[in-house]
């Protein structure tokens, strides 16, 4: 979009005609656009578990028996946790978005480090009759990256594939060395629901979900895969999806290798 701002021009420039400045808005008022899109949905994501936190209470003040009281509680509880985790993704996103998040980077092993969340998902994954493959080469070179934020990009994938996977399917991260150009793929695959074309170029921006009411009902923040990108993209690596709806989906990372002295710090 151009916008044009005519002015007469200046006394000492003979005070005749006019000037003409014209100006690509574009960019600008789609990055307001978008800013005025967040903070909608922060506050309709926030506005969700507030009103049925108010619901039960309002419910818990009434006469009623123990066991619904009993139930009741254990919902506020749920939502409580779920605006806590929401809140917790909103600050992570405001540090990487203000460059105030601590990177530390060491050489990460990454088949040692998806042990540690499978170990964390096990149970989630048995509740749901899932089995969880670890497929990945061992040794595998080490990546520069910063081992909590990479178990956070784990953490994540896993989870998604999990919540998106019905019982009796597999979750299996497999990977390979590109020697070459010394970056390191992991791939994250699900025999799940899949993910319909249309929606895959969005699934990485804020809050976007293929279907909100199962996010929601998996205590789903919808900002997971935005943070994934996030950090990616902070270790200089990329991220890619492949999906077939009723098949599966396959997310693949690349990531830098580690070289010795490359440790940093903040
Ligand atoms: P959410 O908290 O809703 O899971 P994410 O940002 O992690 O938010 O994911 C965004 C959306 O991408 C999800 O709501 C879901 O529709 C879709 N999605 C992510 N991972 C998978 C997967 N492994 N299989 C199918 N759909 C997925």
């Amino acid at each position: 979009m151009i916008e044009v701002t005519v002015a007469p021009l200046a006394h000492q420039m003979g005070g005749l005609g006019v000037v003409m400045v014209c100006r690509d808005v574009s960019a600008q008022r789609q990055v307001d656009r978008m800013r005025q899109d967040f903070v909608a949905n922060v506050s309709h994501e926030l506005q969700t578990p507030l009103t049925i936190i108010r619901g039960f209470t309002e419910t818990l003040m009434d006469d009623i028996d123990s066991e619904s009281r009993e139930r009741f509680i254990r919902l506020i509880h749920d939502e409580a946790n779920r605006m806590s985790r929401l809140v917790d993704d909103l600050l992570t996103l405001s540090r990487m978005d203000h460059h105030t998040l601590p990177v530390a980077v060491t050489g990460v092993d990454i088949p040692i480090l998806v042990e540690s969340i499978f170990a964390k998902l096990g149970p989630r994954a048995r509740e749901g009759q899932l089995s969880l493959v670890n497929q990945l080469p061992t040794p595998m070179p080490l990546v520069a990256g910063d081992a909590d934020l990479l178990a956070e990009v784990f953490l994540n994938l896993v989870q998604n594939a999990i919540q998106y996977t019905p019982a009796g399917g597999q979750v299996t991260i497999s990977g390979h060395a590109h020697v070459s150009h010394q970056m390191v793929a992991v791939w994250v695959e699900d025999t799940g629901i899949g993910i319909p074309a249309q929606d895959l170029p969005r699934i990485f921006e804020r809050f976007y979900r293929v279907d909100k009411a199962r996010s929601r009902a998996s205590g789903g923040t919808g900002l997971g895969l935005a943070i994934v990108k996030h950090i990616i993209e902070l270790h200089h690596g990329r991220i890619e999806v492949k999906s077939t709806v009723g098949q599966g989906t396959r997310f693949t990372l690349w990531l830098p290798e580690f070289q010795t002295g490359q440790e940093k710090g903040s």
